[in-house]
């Protein structure tokens, strides 16, 4: 019987997923990696990646600065030795980047360049231009291409975590060129999914992030960490969502109201431009119920003003931005203003891990957005997430690694009888006939609820609402009907899987919500409005059942920060 195997099994090929392929492959001699990646892996959503990434380098930083913005930054919600390693190991991940040949932007004197990024009191941003994550993903590809110890699954979409024994022995992924389930057996999977911008309607994320990874694992027991908070980015383009990096502000943009004013100067004085997102955020809505916003046919918007940058320094610093503005829609920021809004952008939640990137269920592992590890809290910082794929990508492909040293493989036999009745369960629930419900009509439904419900603004009526209605769809999924049953490149069963993880991860993110009494960075409960370290300094955990899901709470780990009132 011909199944593959891997000691190690990534699913995920993004800046997380490579990172810990190549660490898995240094862990010990004769190891086989494999990567399984629903898209070719320089199409993951890393490769968006516009600012930069950060890590503290200058002499006028210092490790404890950045773990302790990072930790103000988080609502003190972030796990404090979590950070320490994160701002530690930070620095010689980039440095690892740049001997794989990843061309960082550099000053006259040769040093690699670093910007100023929101919530950061030192400027510790790296970058390639404004196409970073576009060069980090490419470094690290095209590094991964020199172990032959990786094989790579690429266009194939995992579709349950096999679990045996209490513990995770493998994937069954469907080969979406050639279609039908298979299995691939191995001894740890690392998690490395990316996020699920797309249970929102207007967000800056990719059509792929879907939060997969995030539901696999929660089906099979896992809980999912802190999903209550999603962030949004102050500076997305009206309609489409596309993201007008933060670089722009860190390179000296101006965000101006309806009335010509730098508004921000009424809620983030000290910072003005260069606060964190949910504060910025929170400001736009507070500025659109007091009238001082434009309106135009995609809603409400202000200005994001670069003009007095000049044409020399937008287009050094910023040339996507000019590039993405003058095609999308008609402005060229040299001379006019962006159009921009709040647009969701990133999930702080994720797969429940420890700081190694285990999760409770021996053999599964997870890093980057899909992951959990506690280091951004209640938001996080600009910047912070792609040294976090790279940090917690590398620790969890070690460990992994490490752990597959003393495991053995489960039977090829056992293992193919679960990918047969992974097969039969596909089939039984969307190739037959009865099916009236559409994928598109309960996606709809579920961005708009989840808009409504869990947007920047919450409330116990508003989430209660959309927890119901949440349940409703799930109803309704179970009558989801295909109109193509053909095996090859069948994108509807894609998106009909896709819609299932996104419902998911959904529940668990609502309910966390309802259940969260309290204001804290990203997760502003307009009927709690302040911050509750009392019952709150902890981090939900959403567990699936047959009913709702359960919420239990897991303690901060604090070390040397003491929760202050968080003030910019
Ligand atoms: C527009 C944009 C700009 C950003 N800019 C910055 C920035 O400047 N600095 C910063 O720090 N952060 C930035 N971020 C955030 C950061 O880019 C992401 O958090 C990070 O890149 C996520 O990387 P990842 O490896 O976890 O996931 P991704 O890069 O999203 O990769 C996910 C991988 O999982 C695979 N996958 C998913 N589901 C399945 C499945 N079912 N089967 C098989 N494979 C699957 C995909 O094929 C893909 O390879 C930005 C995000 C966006 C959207």
């Amino acid at each position: 019987m011909n199944i593959p195997k891997h000691d190690v099994l990534l699913v995920g090929g993004g800046g997380a997923g490579l990172r810990a392929a190549i660490a898995a492959a240094e862990a010990y001699e004769g190891a086989s990696i494999g990567v399984v990646s629903k898209v070719y892996p320089m199409r993951s959503h890393t490769v968006s990646a516009e600012g930069g990434t950060a890590a503290a380098l200058r002499d006028d930083d210092s490790l404890d600065l950045h773990a302790y913005d990072t930790i103000k930054g988080s609502d003190f919600l972030a796990d404090q030795d979590v950070v320490e390693k994160f701002v530690q190991d930070a620095v010689d991940e980039v440095i690892q980047l740049e001997h794989w040949g990843c061309p960082w932007s550099r000053d006259e004197d040769g040093r690699v360049s670093v910007r100023a990024f929101g919530g950061m009191s030192a400027k510790r941003t790296l970058y390639a231009a404004d196409k970073t994550g576009f060069h980090m993903l490419h470094a690290l590809f095209q590094t991964s291409l020199k172990y032959d110890a990786i094989q790579r699954y690429d266009e194939w979409f995992a579709t349950s975590l096999l679990i045996d024994d209490g513990k995770v022995r493998g994937v069954t992924a469907i080969n979406i060129r050639s279609g039908g389930v298979h299995a691939i057996a191995a001894k740890s999977v690392i998690i490395c999914t990316g996020g699920a911008g797309k249970i929102f309607p207007f967000t800056t994320n990719a059509a792929i992030k879907t939060g997969d990874g995030m539901a696999l694992a929660y089906r099979i027991g896992c809980p999912l960490k802190d999903l209550e908070f999603v962030q949004y980015h102050p500076t997305g383009l009206p309609g489409t969502g596309i993201l007008m990096t933060e670089a722009s502000r860190g390179e000296g943009g101006y965000m101006i109201n309806s009335e010509g004013d730098r508004y921000l100067s009424e809620y983030v004085p000290g910072k003005m431009e260069l606060g964190p997102r949910d504060i910025l955020s929170r400001a736009f809505v507070h500025e659109m119920r007091a009238g001082r916003v434009f309106d135009g046919p995609y809603g409400n918007y202000v200005h994001l003003d670069l003009r007095h940058l000049g044409e020399k320094v937008i287009d050094e610093k910023l040339p996507f931005v000019r590039e993405l503005t003058k095609n999308y829609v008609g402005i060229d920021p040299v001379y006019e203003p962006i159009p921009v809004r709040p647009v969701l952008h990133y999930c702080m939640g994720g797969v429940h891990t420890d700081i190694e990137g285990a999760t409770p269920i021996p053999g599964l592992y997870a890093a980057g957005e899909a992951a959990c590890v506690s280091m951004n809290g209640a938001n996080r910082l600009g910047s912070n997430s792609l040294t976090e794929c790279l940090v917690f990508g590398a620790l969890s492909g070690r460990s992994a690694g490490q752990y597959a040293l003393e495991q053995d493989y489960l039977d090829p036999y056992t293992i193919d009888r679960m990918a047969q009745d992974e097969q039969k369960r596909i089939e039984t629930q969307f190739f037959g006939d009865g099916g009236k419900e559409r994928v598109a009509n309960i996606r709809d439904d579920l961005r708009s609820t989840m808009e409504q419900g869990v947007g920047i603004f919450r409330t116990d009526e508003e989430l209660k609402a959309t927890c119901e209605t949440i349940r409703q769809l799930k109803e309704r999924y179970q009558n989801v009907g295909l109109d193509d049953k053909s095996s090859v490149f069948n994108t509807e069963l894609i998106a009909a899987l896709e819609l299932g993880y996104m419902l998911d991860v959904a529940d668990g993110l609502a309910h966390s919500a309802l259940q969260r009494e309290e204001s804290r960075g990203s997760h502003s409960r307009s009927d709690f409005e302040e911050r509750d370290d009392e019952k709150f300094l902890q981090h939900s955990l959403a567990y699936q059942t047959d009913g709702d899901p359960r919420i239990e709470y897991l303690p901060v780990t604090l070390t040397r920060w003491e929760p202050e009132e968080r003030k910019y």
